[in-house]
């Protein structure tokens, strides 16, 4: 390790809290590469957890962020700025939903106001507040999205978590119905999971929760902060399926790199949080908005949509061949360019032994390698990193 990156991490250690365990001090990177800061490259296979979609310093998204930054950073709520305006707009015409926006800066904040419009509905919908949510799912850190997550990595320790919420297993519907109570206003889900294990949702499942709670007058909430933005080939993870929900979230790679959430909503519930029932100082910021404006320009002009699944149906090909070729290697699992490997192994040694050969990923859950790499991956750029994990798996897994 170099003395510029010990120096930092030294620094780091001493006075960031111990929330992450980084090793990597990372300066700045363009398209899927990144540099550390004694200029290595690394190829970057997480895009910065599932945000960088268009990849790093993509010049459009830069030259709308210079932009807006030298007219108007901020102005608040009290008044409109145009960025925000137009995005609501582009984000109801790429959902379909018909319905109203509420922007805000994160994943958990805009599910937290995904379950606050669900509660506030259901207060006047026969008094009912509950969300049903699933075990191996991921919504958030604040106090209602940890209630929300039902993982015990997650929840030890905060207790007494914010009430209202009851589990149910993922592609299970029968464990749906037996959670559903008279106090159940919603049903909360990610179409596919990342942080659990890069798990889809089967058809079956997503049209028969879609059925359920029609059946029960129930909202159907998807949480699309990771598979959303064209990551699975669709703008948003549960158009691959036929099913609208009621509500919808995301975030990560909505605006580039900036920090974005947003809350979509269809008709029927476009006006139910209304002034003064929920507000966020920096939601709609203006220099994000206008980075998200960029981005989805990029996604359409670049056709960005069809390389994510087409770059998704290559990559996963290569994982098959890593399935078949070594015993401890189980499973390839998800949709588009969001891929995980299981592994009969820590995942974390798996993804030491991709960094140590320059290519960063993540895991998920216990035993999945998860791969989230800019949609603006190319032929051969996937191919080089494939090589390297290759040799990667081979140092772990030997050969
Ligand atoms: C990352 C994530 C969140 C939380 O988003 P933050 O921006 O970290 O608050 C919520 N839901 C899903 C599915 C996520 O992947």
């Amino acid at each position: 390790m170099s003395s510029k990156t010990q120096e930092i991490l030294d620094i780091y250690k001493a006075k960031v809290m111990p929330t992450y365990r980084p090793s990597i001090v990372l300066a700045n990177g363009r398209g899927v590469t990144v540099r550390d800061i004694d200029n290595r490259p690394l190829y970057d296979f997480t895009s910065g957890i599932g945000v960088q979609s268009v990849g790093y310093s993509h010049p459009k998204v830069v030259k709308a962020i210079q932009d807006q930054a030298a007219a108007m950073t901020h102005c608040s709520n009290l008044f409109v700025n145009e960025p925000a305006t137009r995005l609501a707009e582009k984000l109801v015409e790429i959902s379909g939903l018909d319905g109203k926006v509420f922007f805000c800066n994160s994943g958990a904040e805009a599910n937290e106001a995904a379950i606050k419009l669900a509660r506030k509905w259901g207060a006047s919908n026969g008094g009912r507040y509950e969300v049903v949510t699933f075990r191996q799912g991921f919504h958030g850190r604040t106090l209602a999205t940890v209630a929300a997550t039902a993982q015990a990595w997650c929840q030890e320790g905060f207790d007494p978590l914010p009430v209202g919420f009851a589990y149910a297993d993922f592609n299970d519907l029968e464990s749906v119905k037996a959670a559903i109570t008279d106090k159940t206003v919603a049903v909360m889900l990610e179409a596919v999971q990342g942080e659990g294990g890069v798990t889809p949702a089967t058809d079956e499942f997503m049209k028969g929760v879609r059925a359920l709670c029609d059946e029960k007058n129930l909202l159907m909430i998807c949480d699309e902060v990771q598979a959303g933005m064209g990551r699975t080939g669709t703008w948003f993870a549960w158009q691959g399926y036929d099913v609208k929900p009621d509500l919808f979230t995301c975030a990560k790679a909505i605006a580039g790199g900036l920090p974005m959430g947003a809350l979509v909503s269809n008709a029927k519930l476009a006006d139910v949080l209304s002034a003064p029932s929920h507000a966020s100082t920096f939601g709609g910021n203006p220099v994000a908005a206008a980075a998200a404006l960029a981005v989805i320009d990029v996604i359409e002009s670049e056709k960005l949509l069809a390389r994510a699944s087409e770059m998704g149906a290559l990559f996963r090909e290569a994982l098959q061949g890593f399935v078949d070729k070594y015993e401890k290697v189980l499973e390839v699992r998800g949709k588009g360019l969001m891929l995980g490997l299981v592994v009969d192994a820590d995942p974390r040694e798996v993804v030491e032994a991709m960094a140590a050969q320059g290519v960063l990923a993540l895991t998920a859950g216990k035993n999945v390698v998860r791969f989230l790499p800019p949609l603006v991956l190319k032929e051969d750029t996937l191919e080089e990193a494939v090589d390297m994990m290759s040799d990667a798996l081979d140092c772990v897994f030997g050969e």
